[in-house]
């Protein structure tokens, strides 16, 4: 049984024990990270977690680590940016003790709780998502290299994930995910000497590992930057996979164009495929998402309707804080003990506001609800795809205040009114605009409602 299987029956048995609530808050997003000399290594969340789990559930893991084990295990509860610090050159000492070729067996890296099913589709992700699993059905014949960027904490590296799994339960390929900066490491460490003064043995497991999987998973290309030789390596990893129709999926936080540090050559070939951005949820996407983890986490507490919407449309940005907002809100009840209420979330997630987290107004939103009022038409028609006059009219005069008064770009607006391309945006702002100048009546009407916006 690997560690993963292990992991997921002890946290079944704890489940059964405890009541949900208590389960969700403390367990359900736990995972194991190693067993290692007799010590269980789990990943939790927060600090909060270490201490509260210590406190209360240790006997119950141990218990349970021995009926499933037959061993008696101390445990650690860690950080996922701890685990960071302690991850090392292992590899490479795995190949030193071993003989056989065998050794080159390389753990895929892939975490399980990533996958197709429990990513939220909406309009901001919807083409990544579908270029990620194109990928994932045929990998190394349609898109290669794919290239995901965006923000942080848009999903890129769920999605990686979730390719990687799907590849490995639909086929027999090899798949490795690393962030680049394991990558970096690998490839210092795999510089250093040996006893006899040479690195050959080293180099040559690097290029074995690199350069015989199937599928090679890189997230977070930006931090390759700066070292060369680093960079000269990839660029030969690259070619090599590339050359064998090998798939490559990389992420980053800006388009290839814009990689700052990057060499020309490797910009150039991250472009042969296809680049997918990423963008922020929509209104629609974030409360989607909230209620798919409230289902997903099985968290029992009723939450009303009016607090899912308050957490949507005031947690703007990435999905990383919407989930940082949800736990803390429930444990937030946990440690009261008390209903969710719209005060509760309030009071709650008053950290989120002044850690500026959450927006206070979103701009978009804000002008779609100052026109629809104007228009006396629904924001859900004046996002939609309707074309009837009286409501695609007050749409183009919506995107074209968009347009004007906020930073948002054509493709973002796009997105905002109910994933439209960007060609739309663009058209509808030039047409107001040539309008305006003929039509008085108009020049007055979006006088008046971008006095009502400001
Ligand atoms: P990135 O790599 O872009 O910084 P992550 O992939 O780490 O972002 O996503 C941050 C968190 O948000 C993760 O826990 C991820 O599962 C969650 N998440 C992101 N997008 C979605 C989505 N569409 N549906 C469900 N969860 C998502
Ligand atoms: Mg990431």
């Amino acid at each position: 049984m690997d560690k993963d299987n292990l992991w997921s029956n002890i946290l079944d048995k704890i489940k059964s024990e405890l009541n949900s609530l208590a389960y969700d808050t403390w367990f359900s997003e736990t995972e194991i990270y190693k067993l290692d000399n007799g010590v269980a290594k789990i990943i939790v969340p927060y600090g909060i977690h270490k201490q509260h789990i210590m406190n209360n559930y240790k006997d119950l893991i141990v218990k349970y680590l021995y009926e499933e084990t037959n061993n008696n295990y101390e445990i650690e509860l860690l950080l996922k940016e701890e685990i960071e610090e302690e991850e090392s050159p292992q590899l490479i000492e795995n190949f030193e003790n071993e003989e056989s070729k065998e050794v080159y067996q390389i753990s895929n890296n892939l975490l399980p709780k990533y996958t197709f099913d429990n990513f939220v589709v909406g309009n901001s992700n919807r083409f990544a998502h579908a270029a990620a699993l194109a990928v994932a059905e045929d990998p190394g014949r349609i898109y290669n290299p794919l290239f995901i960027y965006g923000n942080s904490g848009l999903g890129k590296t769920h999605l990686m994930h979730a390719i990687g799994n799907y590849i490995v339960q639909h086929s027999n390929k090899k798949v490795l995910y690393i962030t680049s900066e394991q990558f970096v490491n690998d490839f210092v460490s795999s510089n250093r000497k040996d006893d006899s003064g040479s690195n050959f043995n080293y180099v040559e497991f690097f290029k074995q590992k690199y350069r015989t999987i199937d599928v090679l998973i890189i997230d977070d290309i930006q931090f390759l930057g700066g070292a060369t030789e680093t960079q000269k390596e990839f660029f030969h990893t690259f070619n090599t996979l590339y050359e064998g129709n090998k798939q490559i999926i990389i992420s980053s936080d800006s388009s290839p164009d814009d990689l700052k540090r990057l060499e020309d050559r490797l910009k150039t070939r991250f472009g042969w495929g296809l680049a997918v951005d990423i963008f922020p949820p929509d209104l629609e996407l974030r409360t989607a998402i909230i209620r798919r983890k409230i289902i997903g986490e099985e968290i029992t507490k009723p939450i009303p309707e009016e607090v899912i919407e308050y957490m949507a449309s005031t947690i703007s940005g990435d999905i990383r804080n919407l989930e940082g907002a949800l736990t803390r809100l429930i444990a937030y009840s946990a440690t009261w003990s008390t209903d969710i209420t719209l005060p509760l979330a309030e009071e709650a997630l008053k950290d989120y506001v002044n850690k500026g987290l959450i927006s206070e107004k979103n701009d978009v939103a804000r002008i779609q609800k100052i026109v629809s009022d104007y228009f006396q038409i629904s924001v859900d028609d004046l996002r939609g795809k309707k074309r009837s006059a009286n409501i695609a009219f007050p749409r183009q005069i919506a995107m074209y205040l968009c347009r004007k008064l906020t930073d948002e770009s054509f493709p973002k607006i796009g997105i905002e009114f109910g994933g439209k391309d960007h060609s739309t945006v663009m058209h509808s702002c030039d047409k107001i605009e040539k309008e305006m100048k003929n039509n008085k009546e108009l020049a007055k009407t979006i006088d008046k409602l971008e006095k009502e916006i400001h």
